[in-house]
């Protein structure tokens, strides 16, 4: 419990490459230290996604999971 929370109540997606369909990406995001939690906590994400699965820009596409 505690990670992930935000997206709990809806129905579940997965993040793929638009390209090639891995799940294998990340974007580009700020995350800000949490001094309560003691971790890094997601602050923003961008934009810029990468796949590394095709070593290259991505375009992400969400599907049902
Ligand atoms: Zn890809």
């Amino acid at each position: 419990m505690g990670e992930g929370t935000t997206r709990d109540s809806i129905e579940k997606v997965r993040m793929v490459c638009g390209q090639c369909g891995s799940d294998e990406v990340t974007r580009d995001a700020w995350a800000a230290w949490d001094a309560e939690a003691q971790q890094w906590a997601l602050r923003a994400t961008f934009d810029y996604a990468f796949c590394h699965h095709c070593m290259t820009d991505a375009k992400i596409e969400e599907v049902p999971c």
